[in-house]
């Protein structure tokens, strides 16, 4: 039987600017054949069981010919895949979407358009550039710069002045000067207010303003970054009045973050929300230990009333615990132990269990906790802790010097993978990404194994609390510590830091 092809708009680059159905359909793909302009966000989305196949880089040798992607889309929906067709921006804008379905329709495999934020109108608006304005124009024209085969433009200048309206060239930055010429030739006021807005809806995004006579000449004399569009016409200058996007505290900053899957969409999502750029990177995740018995006997031995507090250390161990907990057993089996906390998130966790925690530190850390937890200790307490596999020598170490027995139970295991769509190795390395943020020495840990060999001194890492912070300082990283190790304060931590590298980069 016949698979299914959904041919999909990526948009303009910002993961947040990808649509529902989209973002859907993407879920569900065997097969997601992708091009270089779909933003890292959306890449990041692409499930892990879907094959992936690349079909080409903007500029370079190192594409397929568009009958060869036409030819995969065919193949792999005549094996029964579901195949998505990611493209940047709207499939049918200048996306060749058309050229791709023609195939499938003469060989009658089914399938679905999801249409997509072009990056035409989009990233004018991200630059607070409306492409219409009642006041100025009352039509907006969406124009190739490219030119097929060489040949001389096919675009007819005088028509297009004649319209008075707004005008937008994507492909255009080769052809700038025959651009300009262009409309000057054609009677265009060279007065005309004009822009270049470059990796628009990105961390990279930039505006050249200039008007239709000095456009050329301003980007002569810096390096044009593509993508990039052209904007023509009167509400080009409006972007002096209406530009919003670099003004977020976080514009201009792409961000690492590294946790566990399940963890990572809440601190991604408050970076984004103060305007950075995230990279979801290396994807983490945390697995029960394989050798369950010792979590298993304590457990056991909670049940028969042996200790008198449980203490959690993340997230993840109260998820992992609580599974298992709840394999035989139910919520009362913790009826007479005290819970103790290490932080806010690990308190979240427990709330979504009914629980709360009896106890939590002054400040978020291992040795606070161990030496806080100690003093309320009178000796002979037993206390259990499910936790990483390899965790913090200090909180053990404070319980044990108060006299309490401790057992220190190995729950879950970190995992580090590697991104399959974003190069993080030449991410760091380029300066590209510009900070890393760390919640756990784990996790600084697994993004140092994962990224072996990179001159870790380059990175900038943005750490949760003290613990982290050291881990981060071994490899020889920047580091700047949130005051408090809560997401809010980490999210304060990224934006001092961000000052800094921006003042660092001008
Ligand atoms: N289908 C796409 C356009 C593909 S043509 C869409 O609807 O957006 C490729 C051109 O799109 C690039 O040459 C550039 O002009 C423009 N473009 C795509 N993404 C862009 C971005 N993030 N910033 C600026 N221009 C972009």
């Amino acid at each position: 039987m016949n698979g299914k092809v959904w041919l999909v708009g990526a948009g303009p680059g910002d993961a947040g600017l990808f649509t529902l159905r989209g973002k859907e359909v993407l879920e569900d793909a065997e097969v997601v054949v992708y091009d270089a302009l779909v933003g890292a966000g959306v890449l990041a989305m692409i499930p892990e069981k879907a094959e992936l196949i690349f079909a080409g880089k903007r500029s370079g040798n190192h594409y397929l010919k568009q009958e060869d992607t036409n030819r995969i889309l065919l193949e792999e929906a005549q094996k029964g895949k579901k195949v998505v067709r990611l493209k940047g921006g709207d499939p049918f804008l200048f996306g060749r979407g058309g050229e791709e379905l023609e195939l499938l329709a003469e060989n009658d495999i089914p399938f679905e358009i999801v249409p997509g934020i072009t990056s035409a109108f989009a990233v004018p608006a991200y630059n607070g550039i409306p492409v219409t304005h009642r006041d100025f124009c009352s039509s907006v024209h969406v124009i190739t710069g490219h030119k097929r085969s060489n040949n001389a433009y096919d675009i007819d200048f005088s028509a297009l002045v004649h319209t008075k309206g707004t005008l937008i060239f994507l492909m255009g930055i080769a052809a700038l000067p025959d651009i300009c010429k262009g409309l000057l030739d054609a009677g265009m006021d060279p007065a005309t207010p004009a822009a270049v807005l470059e990796r628009g809806t990105t961390a990279d995004q930039h505006r050249i303003e200039g008007t239709l006579g000095t456009l050329e000449q301003i980007c002569s004399e810096t390096e044009v970054l593509t993508p990039a569009i052209i904007v023509v016409g009167k509400v080009a200058a409006l972007a002096e009045e209406f530009a919003w996007y670099e003004k977020r505290p976080l514009a201009g900053i792409k961000a690492a973050v590294t946790r566990p899957k399940e963890l990572v969409s809440g601190l991604s999502a408050m970076l984004r929300k103060e305007g950075a750029e995230v990279l979801e990177m290396p994807a983490i995740e945390v697995h029960p230990v394989s050798d369950k018995r010792p979590l298993q006997d304590a457990i056991g031995k909670l049940a028969d009333g042996q200790y008198d507090w449980i203490v959690f250390t993340s997230p993840s161990g109260v998820r992992i615990f609580m599974e298992e907990l709840l394999q035989d057993a139910d919520i009362r089996t913790l009826a007479n132990v005290k819970i103790a906390s290490i932080g806010k998130g690990s308190e979240k966790a427990l709330n979504g269990y009914g629980l709360k925690s009896d106890f939590l530190p002054s400040v978020f850390d291992g040795e606070t906790l161990g030496k806080e937890l100690a003093a309320l200790c009178k000796g002979g307490e037993r206390i259990f802790i499910p936790r990483a596999k390899i965790g913090n020598k200090e909180l053990v170490e404070e319980l044990s010097k108060a006299g309490a027995v401790v057992d220190d139970v190995a729950t879950y295991d970190t995992f580090y993978e590697n991104s399959r769509v974003i190069d993080e190795h030449a991410a760091m390395e380029s300066g590209d990404c510009d900070l890393a943020v760390f919640t756990s020495a784990s996790t600084v840990k697994g993004f140092a194994e994962s990224l072996k060999g990179l001159d870790f001194t380059k990175v900038n890492a943005v750490c949760i609390g003290r613990q982290t912070c050291e881990a981060a300082e071994a490899y020889g990283m920047k580091t700047w510590t949130a005051s408090k190790a809560t997401l809010t304060d980490l999210v304060e931590c990224v934006k001092v830091a961000a000052a800094e590298i921006k003042e660092g980069k001008r």
